[in-house]
Formats: structure tokens, C-alpha cells, sequence
């Protein structure tokens, strides 16, 4: 069972690490991308030693040659990419896919900068074990999306659809997506009515991993959870500038614990 989870240990002189996730970056909503990016650029002084990104960096990731495109898609894609990989070059920027980018692949890591984490993944650091995951894979009381996701997460979905010309992976990618939004409203378009983390799943996963504290996002409800027995699991907060109430959350991992840090949207 714990050869499931992939062991990293961070440099021994990382101080802090930044979570994020749920950003889903996308052309049409430019007051996200704008805030994320010039979070993005801030002084060095101010990050933290690295930058992990736990899924759902991008609202839809369709095959690297997206980045290749003409039109105004394959120009966002490449702002983000720009974007991300000034950032890396004096912070490491760490990504693991969320169920919306999982398609990313080697070509378009390196074109962001970014070095691949896999689900899920135990992080040694600042005296402790993390577990670190996307956190759909938790969401069990979804049967529909487990069967989904164990379809298009097999080798032989992604060949067969990455061969596909891009305007044809495109179309298909709005259609899971009209058909996705369709689902969420028909089940009150409220993320707290949709499936969440099983706890029992959750526990188990981290007893495994001999971790007490599981950091996922995934499910858009940022907070903590006690799991008893002093296990812990921490959802990270989605990013939506352009909401009612903009929202926008940095998890913080230091030897002083976890931290929450609301983005100055000002
Ligand atoms: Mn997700």
C-alpha cells in the first residue's frame, strides 16, 4: 500500500512552501489571470521557498500543442505559461493534476517551468509528513465520475484522444464541460451539495502514508476537518476574482504549522 504513495523531502533549507490550487485559469476570466499573475511576479523576498500546485491550475488542458494553437486560447495558454515560468526560475514551481489538467505533459511542464508531482505524494517537511493529492480520487459517493475518471486516466484513452486533430479534442472538452455544468446545476449549483472527500478514504490514506495531515482541493470548500485520532485534512481554497465575492487563498506549510493567506485582491 505505501509504495502508492510517491515520498518527496523537501531541501533542508526550505523554509515555507505555498499551496494553490482551483485557479482554473481561463481566457474568459481575466480578473483571475491578472491576480495570479502579479502574484505570480512579486518580489523573491516575498515567496515562499517553493510553489506547489495541487490541480486544476487550468480550467481545461487539452494536449501541449494547445500551447501551439492560433487564436486567442493558444495566446492565453502561452501568457500563462510565460507567466509561470519567469516565476520558476527563482522558485521552484512544483505541479500535480487536478481532473481538469491532467493532460498536461512533459512538453507543456517545460514550457511552464514547472516539475511534475504525482497523486498522491507524501511531502517531508518542516519536521513532518504531508499528504498532498487533487483530492477527486477521494470523492467516492460520485460513482459516475470515478468511472469517468478511471476511464480517461488510462493510457489508452489519452493516446487515442491526443491523436485526435486539437479543434476536435477542444470541442469534445466543452462538451464534458456544458454536460459537467449541467450536472452541477441540476444538483442546486452549489459546491457544498456536490460529492465531497470520504472521511473513512481519507483517514485510510493517510494512516498508509503515515502522514497526519492530507492537503487537497478539488472540492472548492477551504477549511479543516478534524479526522480524529489526530489526523487532519485541509481543503484548499478555489480562486475566482471575478466573483460576487472574489476569492483567492494561499496555504502556507512552515515549521509554525499551516496558514492561510487571503490574496490582497486590492
Ligand atoms: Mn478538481
Amino acid at each position: 500500500m505505501t509504495d502508492r504513495f510517491a515520498q518527496w523531502r523537501a531541501p533542508a533549507h526550505w523554509q515555507a512552501v505555498d499551496c494553490i490550487s482551483d485557479l482554473h485559469l481561463q481566457a474568459g476570466e481575466p480578473a483571475t489571470f491578472d491576480a495570479w499573475r502579479a502574484w505570480l511576479a512579486r518580489p523573491v523576498g516575498e515567496r515562499a521557498d517553493a510553489l506547489l500546485i495541487l490541480g486544476d491550475l487550468f480550467e481545461v488542458w487539452v494536449g501541449d500543442d494547445a500551447l501551439q494553437g492560433e487564436g486567442p486560447d493558444a495566446a492565453f495558454w502561452r501568457h500563462c505559461a510565460e507567466a509561470l515560468r519567469a516565476h520558476a526560475q527563482d522558485t521552484p514551481t512544483f505541479f500535480m493534476a487536478g481532473n481538469r489538467d491532467f493532460l498536461l505533459g512533459p512538453a507543456g511542464l517545460q514550457a511552464c517551468g514547472m516539475q511534475a508531482l504525482s497523486d498522491p505524494t507524501v511531502l517531508d517537511f518542516a519536521g513532518q509528513r504531508w499528504l498532498l493529492s487533487h483530492g477527486d480520487e477521494l470523492c467516492l459517493a460520485d460513482t459516475d465520475y470515478q468511472r469517468f475518471r478511471a476511464q480517461v486516466r488510462s493510457a489508452e484513452w489519452q493516446q487515442a484522444f491526443l491523436a485526435q486533430p486539437l479543434a476536435q479534442r477542444e470541442a469534445t472538452a466543452r462538451e464534458l464541460r456544458r454536460q459537467s455544468e449541467a450536472r452541477k446545476q441540476a444538483s442546486g449549483g452549489d459546491p457544498s451539495l456536490w460529492a465531497d472527500v470520504d472521511a473513512a478514504a481519507a483517514r485510510q490514506w493517510l494512516q498508509a502514508a503515515g502522514a497526519a495531515t492530507l492537503i487537497h482541493g478539488h472540492t472548492h470548500r477551504p477549511g479543516g476537518h478534524d479526522l480524529g485520532d489526530g489526523l487532519r485534512r485541509e481543503v484548499l481554497s478555489d480562486w475566482d476574482l471575478g466573483a460576487p465575492t472574489p476569492r483567492a487563498q494561499v496555504l502556507r506549510i512552515s515549521a509554525q504549522g499551516l496558514q492561510r493567506r487571503p490574496l490582497k485582491t486590492a
